[in-house]
């Protein structure tokens, strides 16, 4: 079975804050597994 890159990318699971289950926007600090959120009051 041939499958669309499109559809290939959305079957991804997206990455989601570990604390919350919270999706996690695509950015420069994509490498933590928490959610701003959660990474404020970590830091808090
Ligand atoms: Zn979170």
């Amino acid at each position: 079975m041939i499958q669309k890159s499109t559809e290939f990318f959305r079957n991804l699971p997206p990455k989601t804050c570990v604390d919350c289950g919270k999706k996690i926007r695509e950015q420069h600090e994509s490498y933590m597994n928490q959610c701003e959120h959660c990474l404020s009051k970590v830091y808090e």
